[in-house]
């Protein structure tokens, strides 16, 4: 089962839909975050299994950065903000998705 996560800075900015993991009915896809190490903005990508979506490249659809993938612990510390570049941006689980 995955994790819907919500983006969340007290400047305003939030992102919501951002999925992480795998579902239940689509074994064979699972979706991972990414943030660029530029402009800091939130990638969610889907991976499925096939051998050449794992060639698939990971650089920022904004500024072609590259893209650091987030870890598992999302919700340990706060990531840099895209909107206002500060360190205050917290990732909160908000359900599961099938
Ligand atoms: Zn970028
Ligand atoms: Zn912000």
């Amino acid at each position: 089962m995955g994790t819907i996560y919500q983006a969340k800075c007290p400047c305003g900015f939030k992102q919501i839909d951002l999925l992480q993991g795998y579902g239940i009915k689509q074994r064979d896809i699972s979706y991972e975050l990414y943030q660029c190490e530029e402009c800091h903005m939130l990638v969610n990508y889907e991976l499925s299994q096939q051998a050449d979506s794992l060639f698939k490249p990971v650089h920022c659809p904004e500024c072609k950065a590259g893209l650091i993938r987030l870890a598992d612990n999302l919700e340990q510390h706060p990531y840099p903000c895209p909107e206002c570049k500060q360190l205050t941006l917290t990732l909160t689980s908000v359900g599961l998705w099938d």
